[in-house]
């Protein structure tokens, strides 16, 4: 029934300049978006607006799902675009598609024109009143809503006209790449691949670095991990992997430090290694999917203990969420299933019964002197044989 999309996206943060970098940005990712999608489809744009036409056949429900998971999109509106043959031949265009649409179902509605050419002969409240009346004419199961209807009957007079009544909502945020990239500390978990896609959403592409203690945790561990980045990689795009052999260090650290403080001193050479990729490719911040008290190792004090040891910002989007909202983020993402596979984490494997909940940075720090005669030689080493995977959308 539809050929082309009006895609609506949010104007206010982008005025000036940076629009039609915004713009740009955007169909570059509808595009790649739509790449897997039966059928030919062209993306322009006109004055503040995107569209999308699909060139004959094309696949409706896949087209939609694709263009509704890109970040920057607020809403996908399908469109009947007619030419400008005076206004009785309008009239019966909106009324031909209504009834397509909408049949005999009894409904609220409200007519929404916008004159974007000031030539054509009436003015956008004359539409509105007498398109109203014709469609009342029309249809006897149809009433007039102005406050809370239904259905918008939107008409845009441009160059062309566009009719359409649905605005299927997208996720909002902003177009991958727009606002740089960031190193994303992802594990198996349900957390990190949410904070993933919530710092992707504002417009940060992403790279991630995994820590992998073989044969601690599993090579079935390791596939999880790969396939939550091709999850949250739908939305932000390819994502380049790091995998860190962490097992020497793990143990080194076993060996020599108390264990109560284990987590968190492994914690800090997690974020040391990290931070090192991110320098070492351009990325502004490391992204961690902690949230306060939510174990042990994020107390106030234990976060500030792991922070101690990062120079680039570090940035935790779930911080003041519970659970449950995580939950159901991974859920509406499509993480959830996979995070909760129950492979070994290798932060589980060496956790000690009474972990420290309230480190004393300076006590850390020197427990940390145990380590002095190997540490560095052994991060270099781990630094020296991560495994680099591209992982693309799935
Ligand atoms: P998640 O569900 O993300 O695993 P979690 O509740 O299990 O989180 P922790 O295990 O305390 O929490 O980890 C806190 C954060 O540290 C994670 O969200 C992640 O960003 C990072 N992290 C933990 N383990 C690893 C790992 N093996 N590799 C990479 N990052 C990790
Ligand atoms: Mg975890």
């Amino acid at each position: 029934m539809y050929q082309s999309f009006l895609i609506k996206y949010g104007e206010i943060a982008i005025k000036g300049k940076n629009r039609h970098l915004f713009e740009d940005a955007l169909c570059k990712h509808i595009a790649h978006a739509l790449k897997p999608v039966d059928g030919e489809f062209e993306i322009w744009k006109e004055q503040g607006r995107i569209y999308v036409d699909a060139k004959g056949d094309y696949d409706y429900e896949h087209a939609i799902a694709a263009m509704t998971k890109v970040f920057g999109v607020v809403g996908v509106c399908p469109l009947v675009q007619v030419e400008d043959e005076g206004y009785e031949k309008l009239v019966e265009e909106v009324i031909s598609h209504l009834k397509e649409v909408y049949g005999e179902k009894e409904m609220t509605f409200k007519v929404v024109s916008r004159r974007a050419r000031k030539n054509y002969p009436m003015n956008s409240n004359e539409i509105n009143m007498d398109m109203g009346e014709k469609i009342l004419d029309a249809f006897p199961n149809m009433k007039v809503d102005v406050h809370h209807p239904d259905i918008y009957v939107n008409i845009e007079i441009r160059q062309k006209i566009n009719i359409y009544t649905e605005n299927i909502p997208g996720p909002g945020g902003m177009p991958v790449g727009s606002n740089g990239k960031a190193m994303l500390l992802l594990s198996g978990g349900i957390d990190s691949p949410v904070a993933g896609y919530m710092i992707a959403k504002r417009g940060v592409s992403l790279e991630a670095t995994y820590f992998h203690a073989p044969p601690y945790t599993s090579e079935r561990a390791k596939q999880k991990v790969i396939d939550l980045a091709a999850i949250v990689a739908r939305y932000s795009g390819p994502i380049k992997l790091n995998v860190v052999n962490f097992t020497d260090i793990q143990l080194y650290i076993y060996e020599k430090c108390p264990h109560d403080e284990l987590t968190i001193i492994m914690r800090r050479y997690m974020m040391k290694i990290a931070e090192h990729f991110a320098k070492e490719n351009n990325c502004l911040g490391l992204i961690t999917g902690e949230s306060i008290g939510q174990v042990a190792s994020q107390t106030m004090q234990s976060l500030a203990a792991t922070n101690d040891v990062c120079t680039l910002p570090v940035y935790r989007p779930l911080i003041g969420f519970d659970k449950q909202e995580i939950v159901d983020v991974s859920e509406k993402i499509d993480t959830y299933e996979t995070s909760i596979l129950p492979y070994e984490d290798c932060c589980t494997i060496f956790v000690a019964k009474h972990p420290v909940t309230k480190p004393n940075l300076n006590i850390i720090k020197r427990s940390e002197t145990n380590l002095a005669e190997k540490i560095d030689e052994m991060v270099e080493t781990a630094i020296n044989t991560t495994e680099t995977i591209m992982v693309e959308a799935k």
